[in-house]
């Protein structure tokens, strides 16, 4: 089931640029090595267990995907592997600039050659389902047809991807609400390193360029390079100690301090600029992505662009063993919904690598659980509930509501946070609780009922939205992607997750869990 047509939402369709797998194309790779520059982008935060994993078996995936009809782009008939920051071994395959389209369109395309698959678009999960402790299936709504869903399984698997639409500006489309985190936690699993949130840290913030991806300058400064420069016309990354090979969590802070102490360009971010590159080189690094970039109204040669960081990617989610069990039974996760494999920062390319690799292998344990369950059982579930909360009635807007949390978040969680903020954030986020989430209710009418469809993620978002604000609140240091004014060095003594549950009366409760530092794993 997707909430989108399949295949058009998410954020696998829109990554452009790599997948990373120790080939050893391009001279002498090893898991091994892939793992500990995992481990190191990570901050010591990785799940061993899920890094070896992810590392061993990304180059088996990645030539599946291959053979499966993603075709990587080649060089002398090897899948060409370049260079990418944080690796120290060049292992990021692509296709041009659309690496996730052409993974998704092969994978599509085995999907529809399966009869025994069903595919239900355009519908929304709203609730799992359990029958004692046992995940039973779940409520959805088809927004397209009005129509409540009750979808009966043996086993689920949450696939749902990451939540950056809880902030104003993200990089991902609009479906990612993070609405696997919050059904996760209301059926009892537990979620790690949510305060994790990956900033993306040159997203373009002006001009506006119509049909071109906000996160593109990051493909686009692996091959060109380009200048980091403040308001003031200075290139800065120097002052901020950090230098050209800085990983994403630098550079986020590096612009973040260049704008709060006043050198900022006229949007609020800084400057990216080619326009020192020679022609020749912008013109066959880019291929037709500078034209694309010139009739979007910006001449790369000529001027600079303003870009700031945006959210990107969530390391946080589902706690999920190396066979994405979330230790609810009958329920797996896998993707970027779940946490602890990526620690304190992602490593480039690893996402892709990620959902492949813990896919497939969610999967199979799913299958295999499903095909041992003696019991199917019906049910009605909370089908009723489902009915009364999608009737058109007065109310606050889902569109408005959801607009005041994402401000609120970036206000108090953004790539710079501080124990006030936070606190205060935390207070405002359950008194928007209490104020709104009985009253936001859908005015729209059938077929493509979006407000209903915006009323069911609101609920999500606001559990996302506690969770991130909660965790950050807890974790008392600095550390990768989360960094605290209040707490800017790193603490040995925060070396372990931070896990949010829900107890039984819908509150979230956190608590501390070692991270795994066992490899034992089939
Ligand atoms: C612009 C961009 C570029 C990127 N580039 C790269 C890159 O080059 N390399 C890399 O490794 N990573 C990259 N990433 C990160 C990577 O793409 C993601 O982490 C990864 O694709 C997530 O895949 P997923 O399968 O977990 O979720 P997604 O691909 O995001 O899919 C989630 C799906 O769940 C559906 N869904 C959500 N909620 C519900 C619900 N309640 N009910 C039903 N369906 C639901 C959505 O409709 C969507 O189809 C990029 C991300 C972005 C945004």
């Amino acid at each position: 089931m997707d909430k989108s047509r399949t295949g058009r939402g998410g954020a696998t369709v829109m990554a452009l640029c790599q997948v990373a797998a120790a080939l050893g194309e391009a001279g002498p790779d090893d898991w091994t090595i892939h793992m500990e520059d995992t481990v190191r982008s990570g901050h010591g935060l990785n799940d061993r267990d899920m890094a070896e994993v992810l590392a061993r078996e990304a180059p088996d995936a990645l030539r599946w995907l291959d053979e499966i009809g993603t075709g990587f782009d080649r060089e002398d008939g090897r899948i060409q592997q370049s260079p990418g920051p944080g690796h120290t071994r060049p292992r990021a395959a692509h296709v041009n600039f659309h690496t996730g389209r052409s993974m998704i369109r092969a994978l599509l395309g085995q999907v529809k050659r399966d009869p025994g698959i069903l595919l239900v678009e355009n519908a929304v999960a709203w609730r799992l389902v359990k029958a004692g402790q046992q995940v039973r299936g779940c409520l959805a709504y088809d927004y397209r047809r009005n129509l409540g869903l009750r979808l009966r399984a043996s086993s689920v698997i949450l696939a749902t991807g990451g939540g950056m639409e809880v902030y104003p500006l993200s990089t991902g489309s609009a479906c990612l609400t993070g609405d696997g985190y919050s059904l996760g936690l209301q059926a009892g699993a537990g979620l790690v390193d949510m305060e994790f949130v990956q900033f993306l840290p040159t997203c373009t913030l002006a001009p506006r360029l119509p049909g071109i991806s906000l996160a593109i300058w990051a493909p686009v400064r692996y091959t060109l390079g380009g200048r980091l420069r403040n308001g003031l016309g200075q290139e800065f990354l120097e002052r901020h100690a950090q230098g050209a090979a800085a990983t994403r969590d630098m550079l986020c802070l590096a612009i973040t301090r260049e704008v709060e102490e006043g050198r900022g360009s006229p949007h609020g971010g800084v400057y990216l600029d080619f326009t020192q590159e020679p022609r020749g080189k912008v013109l066959a690094g880019l291929g037709d992505l500078y034209r694309q970039i010139l009739e979007a109204g910006l001449d790369l040669l000529r001027e600079p662009v303003e870009v700031c960081p945006m959210p990107h990617h969530f390391m946080g989610g589902l706690r999920v063993d190396p066979c994405g069990a979330t230790g609810v039974p009958g329920l797996y996760a896998a993707g970027e919904v779940t946490g602890g494999i990526h620690g304190a920062n992602r490593l480039t390319g690893n996402a892709l690598s990620d959902v492949t690799v813990f896919g497939r292998r969610a999967g199979r344990a799913a299958a295999a659980f499903a095909r041992e369950d003696p019991r199917r059982e019906d049910w009605l579930g909370e089908w009723r509930a489902m009915e009364g909360l999608l009737e058109p009635r007065p109310g606050e807007s889902p569109a408005r509501a959801r607009e005041e949390l994402r401000a609120l978040m970036l206000d108090c969680a953004g790539p710079v946070r501080d124990g006030g903020g936070l606190a205060r954030g935390l207070r405002a986020l359950e008194e928007m609780r209490e104020r709104l989430l009985a009253r936001v209710a859908p005015g729209g009418q059938p077929p493509w009922n979006l407000e209903a469809l915006e009323t069911i993620e609101f609920g999500h978002m606001l559990n996302v939205a506690l969770a991130v604000v909660l965790s950050a609140l807890e974790r008392r240091e600095s550390r990768g992607a989360h960094v605290r004014r209040d707490h800017p060095n790193r603490d040995v003594a925060w070396e372990k997750h931070v896990r949010v549950r829900m107890d039984g009366k819908g509150r979230m409760v956190r608590d501390h869990v070692p991270v795994r530092m066992t490899t034992e794993v089939g």
